[in-house]
């Protein structure tokens, strides 16, 4: 498995885990922010992200795209496995590209 690969798998296992985090949010999480995981290529990033549930839908929406504390997004930047699509403060959204984008799609819990 190639470098790019591998960031796009651990990428995949953090959106999975933010699916179940959205899915199993109480009423009052709803209304409020939701700590959602980090979903930068380092696999072993513990940093939790706040976003409101309409935030979070905004950017699930799309296959390809991913979030992460500003700054993580960096290694698979250089790498060409990502662009950024937005910065806002201490978050920012990414789109996956290539190979990268390739295995995020394929793997996108959404599908029906
Ligand atoms: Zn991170």
């Amino acid at each position: 498995m190639s470098d790019v690969e591998r960031i796009g798998e651990a990428q995949v296992a953090f959106r999975n885990a933010n699916e179940t985090i959205q899915a199993s949010a109480d009423r009052a999480a709803i209304l409020g922010n939701i700590p959602f995981v980090c979903e930068c290529p380092d696999g072993d990033c513990m940093e939790l992200v706040q976003l409101s549930f309409d935030q979070y839908e905004a950017i699930r929406q799309h296959p390809t795209r991913f979030f992460n504390i500003t700054g993580h997004e960096r290694s698979s930047v250089d790498r060409g496995a990502e662009r950024i699509v937005v910065v806002a403060d201490e978050l920012t959204v990414v789109e996956k590209i290539g190979v990268a984008g390739e295995v995020a799609a394929e793997a996108y819990p959404r599908q029906s």
